[in-house]
């Protein structure tokens, strides 16, 4: 059985100073030692925060993606020159492309507005295109130590627990008492070592499921009596359920069919195995199915066998031989089951 929370003895508003320094002597003896965290480099920084927007750091270092990114496009100007279609591709496996595009438009006006120098100012790198106040908080903190405030999904979690905080946070008049919290606790002195604190309370012991209060560095500062249901949110969207249809057509050549998504939609640019309705696969042979989740969508994708005689090219299709697959990008699903039915 879980012990029971300890009891607050001080308040974050009213003790601040020992609150900050709890969290950063803390922080100064136990804090992790990331690549981002061991820079002063904006750009490094704010390619680290765009990728651990919705992937986790395991996902980010453990896989090499963080970096072999940083070692393709050391600065905006090197990732400015780079393609879309050269971008997506080192994306692959960690997803919503969105934020892949955002940085790409980011490099290229921090090359055609600044001169390819990273902007030093809060205001110039908010007003970069995709950075919202978060992002250019944290760039602003831990590459030039300014005291800008955070707020992202850690830290709200702690200061909702900290506080006892019984309203909803993700409403307007939520995510403007955790902004002001933020910048009220924010020190003058060491901001970056601070804000790094901060996040990674979140990130370890106010952890969403199982917090460890018994041995947290600010446990005598934190009024909630029991953590677990804080934050307090609308209730989660519900899953919905997609089939998904597609073919992995061949034709004489050995050449395979694949679809480039539209303009304007998630997965822009990226190559996939052609969709088709479900009527289109009747008379063919199902090779493969399989399963993939993305935002509150639960997708099951059937792959069925064709030949080009069954299967012609439509809109944004081409036929593509097999040793120019590996360098076009595609979705982590569409690459697996690919990978899959060529072995
Ligand atoms: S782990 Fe979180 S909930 Fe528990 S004492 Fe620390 S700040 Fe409070």
């Amino acid at each position: 059985m879980p012990s029971p929370k300890p009891k607050a003895t001080r308040h974050p508003l009213k003790n601040t100073r020992a609150f900050q320094q709890a969290l950063v002597r803390w922080f100064e003896n136990e804090g992790k030692n990331y690549p981002w965290r061991d820079t002063a480099d904006p750009w490094a920084i704010l390619v680290s925060e765009i990728m651990l927007q919705q992937t986790q750091i395991a996902t980010v270092l453990g896989k090499g993606h963080y970096l072999r990114f940083m070692a393709l496009y050391p600065t905006p100007r090197d990732m400015a020159e780079a393609t879309e279609q050269e971008i997506l591709k080192v994306w692959e496996g960690l997803g919503y492309y969105r934020r892949a595009r955002n940085l790409h438009a980011a490099a290229r006006a921090i090359t055609r507005d600044h001169q390819g120098n990273f902007p030093r100012k809060f205001e110039q790198i908010r007003a970069l295109p995709g950075i919202g106040q978060y992002t250019a908080g944290a760039v602003a903190s831990f590459a030039y130590n300014d005291p800008q405030p955070i707020v992202d999904a850690n830290v709200a979690r702690v200061f909702s627990r900290l506080f006892d905080f019984q309203e909803r946070i993700d409403t307007t008049a939520g995510t403007k008492q955790l902004w002001q919290w933020a910048e009220q606790l924010l020190p003058d002195k060491s901001p970056r070592d601070y804000n790094s604190a901060l996040m990674e309370l979140g990130q370890t012991f106010c952890s969403n499921k199982s917090p460890d209060c018994t041995n947290c560095p600010v446990k005598s500062f934190c009024h909630c009596a029991d953590p677990t249901p804080l934050p307090l949110k609308k209730a989660a969207t519900q899953v919905t359920r997609v089939d998904e249809f597609a073919v992995f057509a061949t034709d004489s050549h050995g050449r395979i069919l694949l679809q480039q998504q539209q303009e304007g939609k998630r997965r822009a640019g990226m190559w996939s195995l052609p969709r088709r309705d479900h009527e289109h696969t009747l008379d063919l042979a199902l090779s493969l199915k399989t399963t993939y989740a993305i935002t509150r969508y639960h997708v099951t994708l059937r792959v069925y066998t064709s030949h080009a005689d069954q299967t012609e090219a439509q809109d944004l299709e081409e036929w593509h031989s097999l040793d120019s697959i590996g360098s076009l990008p595609m979705p982590s699903p569409d690459r697996r089951a690919l990978e899959s039915l060529l072995a």
